[in-house]
């Protein structure tokens, strides 16, 4: 069997309980080299096959788990984040269902809530934004047109960008050009959760700039929207006083 897993957004201490105790018990294991932290290795098995997919093509990757699978063993995919998010893993499944070889997916933090823990933040203020958008600038791999940033950005919503940190002066253009205000707060998260983490509070405006002061063009979250700056939003209506749930009635007092 086939056990995707996610590693978290870095922080070793961020995998699952059920995804470190599949590495601990792992006879091999592919890991995603370019982002997941090796430290997570450190509890496979001394005798565990360890490959780093980053040198791996996906025709490999799969010889590897149909190896695995014809000996009777199980194979751990570590996957940076969550694997849901750009982690390549429908391919791998399709495959995986053509060979009759079964597999789960084992959930992981994603860098956008590592990103958010790092700044303190709530991606969903009431009276500011309910919606966040998951995205990412057209790179080598295409966006669909209905999906351009532009698009997105007439909502103004809180907006993630992954795989982006390359591509901010194109990425602020568009963002302003959308409709978000020049002055919308934005952050950029660099390495959220590792060590050098970094976070870099600025507008829209003035992400390239602050982007090319701080040295960062890769592994990095753009966050945008109002809710950065953290005011002006209403309070719930779960934990108000007066408001009623299945749980607490409601009464006059505050
Ligand atoms: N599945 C992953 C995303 C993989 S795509 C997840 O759920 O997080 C790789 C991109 O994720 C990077 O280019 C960067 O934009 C972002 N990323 C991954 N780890 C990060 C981290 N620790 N801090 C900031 N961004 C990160």
């Amino acid at each position: 069997m086939v056990h995707f897993v996610g590693a978290g957004p870095g922080d070793p201490d961020l995998i699952t309980v059920r995804g470190r105790e599949l590495l601990a018990k792992a006879r091999a294991v592919i890991y995603a080299g370019s982002l997941v932290n090796p430290a997570l290795l450190s509890v496979c098995p001394a005798d565990c096959e360890i490959r780093n997919s980053a040198y791996m093509t996906l025709e490999e990757v799969i010889r590897v788990m149909e190896a695995c699978h014809a000996r009777g063993e199980d194979v751990v995919r570590l996957h940076t984040g969550d694997p849901s998010l750009y982690g390549a893993i429908r391919e791998q499944m399709d495959e995986l269902d053509a060979r009759g070889i079964p597999y789960e997916v084992v959930p992981g933090v994603s860098a956008f809530s590592g990103a958010a823990a790092a700044l303190g933040l709530e991606y969903t203020l009431p009276g500011i934004s309910q919606s966040v958008v998951i995205t990412r600038m057209e790179g080598r791999t295409p966006v669909p047109e209905r999906e351009k940033i532009e698009r997105f950005a007439a909502h103004q919503s809180t907006m993630v960008l992954f795989l982006s940190a390359g591509l901010l002066p194109e990425l602020s253009a568009a963002l302003m050009e959308g409709g978000y205000p020049a002055d919308t707060p934005a952050a950029i998260v660099y390495k959220a959760t590792w060590p050098d983490e970094k976070r870099v509070l600025c507008t829209v405006a003035e992400l390239p700039e602050a982007a090319r002061r701080e040295q960062i063009c890769k592994t990095a979250l753009i966050i945008v929207g109002r809710v950065l700056a953290g005011r002006d939003y209403d309070r719930s209506c779960l934990y108000d006083p007066a408001f009623t749930t299945e749980f607490r009635k409601g009464s006059q007092e505050r």
